[in-house]
């Protein structure tokens, strides 16, 4: 079986200046990531803010082109999809449902938006359809003529999976998509998303900072650093016994029961380094409590093995 999503040494750097009269700098945003996502699976990917997620979500969308490398939906170069289909095959949840819907209309005409655009059906049709997925995600009609302002953080995020799913898209990328809301709302939007998963067969990559949310939701998980993946596994394996130290310290600062009354040495304790300046080497060395002397000159490059892949020179596949 071929990948749904597949991507090739995905890049994409920014140029960036340091201020008047300083020098331009490169900031590799995404550095070389090679994904493969199957039909139906939910990658999750993880890492701490600045790590790439973001900037990957939006190569997968289409709204940023890499600057090297390709993502590919299906088979096909997503560059070379007109913009109109890959809308139709690809849709994004993002974090703020605060900012991402239009606070002057009513959320049946958001709802109905990618209908209207893309001109699928007549517009009676489209307001059924409208109905019936807001219905769906668990907002009754008498909410159709309302507008943003008037829902809670967590009916507007409905609002937008609402938005994402009236087309019957394949694919949505959902970054950050509970970030925003209160611990017991966000458990319901994952379950209504695991449920919604099921039953239109949805392929998700699911962005987030959260690894309990992540190891709700996924199939498999990807952990970034520094806009690379350093450990990508199937989830019960990764969360059972992860083997990057980076992926040991996320998950040890999960497990922290008071922040600030005892943390404990996760090896997370120097902050994250400066993206315009990466550590040479192995670029989570400054912070790795199990280091080795070729640490900070040779790169670990990401290896395949039994277990899944992994970018660090404790594993022998990688010396
Ligand atoms: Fe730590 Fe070295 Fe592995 Fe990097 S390569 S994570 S510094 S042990
Ligand atoms: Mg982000």
């Amino acid at each position: 079986m071929s990948a749904l999503i597949q991507t090739t040494n995905l890049q994409r750097t920014f140029t960036v200046s340091a201020g008047l009269f300083k020098p331009k700098q490169t900031l590799h945003a995404v550095n070389g990531v090679d994904l493969c996502v199957n039909r139906s699976d939910v990658l999750g990917v993880v890492g701490e803010s600045g790590c790439g997620k973001s900037t990957l979500a939006r190569m997968l969308l289409g709204l940023t082109p890499p600057t090297q490398g390709s993502v590919q939906i299906d088979g096909q170069d997503i560059s070379k999809i007109d913009r109109r289909e890959l809308a139709r095959r690809v849709q994004p949840i993002f974090q703020d449902p605060y900012s991402s819907l239009n606070p002057r209309r009513t959320i049946a005409s958001i709802v109905s938006f990618p209908l209207d655009v893309l001109g699928i059906g007549s517009t009676e049709e489209r307001k059924k359809k409208s109905l019936e997925m807001l219905e769906r995600v668990g907002l009754p009609a008498r909410y159709a003529n309302n507008t943003p302002g008037q829902l809670s953080g967590g009916q507007r995020q409905r609002v937008a999976i609402a938005r994402a799913l009236v087309i019957n898209p394949e694919i949505v990328i959902c970054d950050e998509p509970t970030s925003a809301l209160d611990v017991s709302v966000q458990a319901q939007i994952l379950n209504l998303l695991l449920d919604l998963r099921k039953e239109f067969n949805l392929t998700y990559v699911f962005i987030s900072h959260n690894l309990a949310v992540v190891e709700h939701i996924a199939t498999q998980v990807a952990v970034m650093y520094l806009g690379r993946v350093v450990e990508l596994r199937q989830t019960a394996e990764l969360f059972k016994e992860p083997r990057h130290p980076y992926t040991q310290a996320l998950l040890a600062s999960v497990l922290t029961p008071e922040p600030g009354l005892g943390i404990p040495d996760t090896g997370l304790g120097l902050s994250f380094p400066d993206p315009l300046h990466p550590p040479t080497g192995c670029a989570f060395h400054p912070r790795c409590a199990q280091r080795k002397p070729e640490c900070s000159t040779s790169h670990p490059l990401l290896r395949r093995d039994a277990q899944g892949e992994v970018a660090c020179h404790l594993y022998p596949s990688n010396r």
